[in-house]
C-alpha cells in the first residue's frame, strides 16, 4: 500500500492550518451578527424582524456546522503530529488523497463516510 510523502503531509499541514483560521474567522463574524438580531428587534417591523430571525437560525445551523468541521481540522492536525493521518478512523486503510485534497480534514475514507451517513 502507498503511504503519504512527507510532502504531501505537510501540503495538508498548511491546509488545515489555512482551513482553522478560516474557520476561526467565520466563527467569530457569524457571532457577532447573531448579537445584532436581538439588539435591533425592537426597531424593525414584524416583516423584516421574521427576516432577521431566520437569517439568525441559518448563522445557528451554520455555526453549528463550522464548530463540527473545526473539531475534525483540529483532530487531523492531531493525527498528523501523531503520524497516523490519512488511515481511515473505521477501516484503517489509506483515504483516497483526491478525497484528503478536497476535505483534508476527512477522517473516514468515501466507503466508511457513505455507510456512516446512511
Ligand atoms: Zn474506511
Amino acid at each position: 500500500m502507498e503511504e503519504l510523502t512527507d510532502k504531501q503531509l505537510s501540503g495538508f499541514r498548511q491546509s488545515l492550518i489555512q482551513v482553522r483560521e478560516e474557520l476561526h474567522l467565520a466563527l467569530d463574524i457569524s457571532e457577532e451578527s447573531g448579537e445584532t438580531v436581538t439588539l435591533d428587534q425592537s426597531k424593525v417591523g414584524r416583516l423584516s424582524r421574521m427576516d432577521a430571525l431566520q437569517q439568525q437560525e441559518m448563522s445557528n445551523a451554520c455555526r453549528t456546522g463550522y464548530r463540527k468541521r473545526l473539531l475534525a481540522v483540529e483532530q487531523a492536525l492531531l493525527a498528523l503530529d501523531q503520524g497516523d493521518y490519512g488511515w481511515c478512523e473505521s477501516c484503517g486503510e489509506l483515504i483516497d488523497i483526491r478525497r484528503l485534497e478536497v476535505r483534508p480534514e476527512s477522517s473516514l475514507c468515501v466507503a466508511c463516510q457513505e455507510a456512516s451517513e446512511i
